[in-house]
């Protein structure tokens, strides 16, 4: 008798934890007029174990940025004068690298639903002789601050609201480091990243796959950066810190329904218009994983 209350009781809690979550309804009343989409993919957010050794969250401790954090962090916001993502080459690149960028920009386009513009490529034959270093194995390798001060900082387009250069070259952030993926100052808006690593050091159409689903993921995290979006803690996210390749790689495409959430209340997208989009795009790319996930994310809506 005893037991069978408890048991009661039990499942009446079980019920009201289900009731609540069910009619979860958001505090700000731009998310909660959304919530049959936000409940729905929420469903989907696969929670964060604990780091593997060498993972970033092994080596920082961050605190998760609340939803009202977010907003009290005064996001860059777009204006009707000012919304364009500029994507800047930087370097050499081959007809299958500049294919590899084309298809990324479309993907940041979706992502962010701004327009996004991939600029002519900048040569780096100017660049002054103590900007670049050969390594051992004979590959060059570009010095990252020169990029970001020289090229990127205050160079944004008038209608620009980021700047984001791809350098076709390795980067190294100073003298005493072997190399660096990437540097931003999301201060000015603007950051730099290479190809070379993600193309596992040479482009060909064996690893294209691998390359784009790669570069989407960084362009997305770094530009998510520059919206203010903090590394997120609450599940698998495009927004998890990364120290190594390896790392990238094991976190998904998709943002979970917390980040989600935040841009969206930035940027006021059509959230299933976005979602339909990235996974027609994941499709005609055959990225895989990428379609599973943002398929699922459909279905939990519809
Ligand atoms: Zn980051
Ligand atoms: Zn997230």
């Amino acid at each position: 008798m005893f037991n069978d209350m408890k048991l009661t009781a039990v499942f009446l809690l079980l019920f009201v934890a289900a009731s609540f979550s069910c009619n979860y309804r958001h505090a700000d009343p731009v998310i909660a007029a959304r919530k049959a989409y936000f409940n729905g993919i929420a469903r989907n957010d696969i929670p964060l174990g604990p780091p593997q050794e060498g993972d970033w969250r092994a080596a920082h401790k961050e605190k998760e940025q609340t939803f009202e954090a977010y907003k009290a962090a005064r996001p860059v916001k777009t204006t009707a004068a000012r919304s364009v993502i500029y994507l800047l080459p930087v370097g050499e690149f081959t007809p299958l690298q500049e294919k590899v960028l084309e298809a990324m920009r479309e993907y940041t386009a979706i992502f962010f639903q701004l327009k996004t513009v991939l600029l002519p490529a900048r040569s780096d034959d100017a660049f002054p002789p103590n900007t670049f270093r050969q390594r051992e194995d004979g590959h060059i390798q570009v010095l990252a601050p020169y990029i970001l001060d020289s090229l990127l900082k205050g160079h944004i387009p008038n209608d620009g609201i980021t700047l984001m250069a791809i350098s076709a070259q390795d980067l190294y952030p100073k003298s005493d480091w072997n190399y660096v993926f990437g540097l931003a100052s999301y201060v000015d808006q603007v950051g730099v990243t290479s190809i070379y690593r993600l193309q596992n050091e040479t482009l060909d159409t064996a690893n294209y796959t691998t390359c784009l689903k790669r570069l989407n993921k960084v362009a997305s995290h770094e530009i998510g950066h520059m919206f203010s979006l903090h590394h997120c803690l609450h599940a698998q996210c495009a927004m998890n810190g990364s120290n190594n390749l390896g790392e990238t790689d094991r976190a998904p495409n998709r943002l979970c329904s917390a980040c989600q959430q935040k841009l969206y209340w930035n940027l006021r997208y059509d959230n299933q218009k976005r979602l339909q989009e990235l996974v027609d795009y994941c499709r005609q790319q055959q990225l895989q994983r990428d379609l599973y996930l943002l398929q699922k994310d459909l279905d939990a809506i519809g």
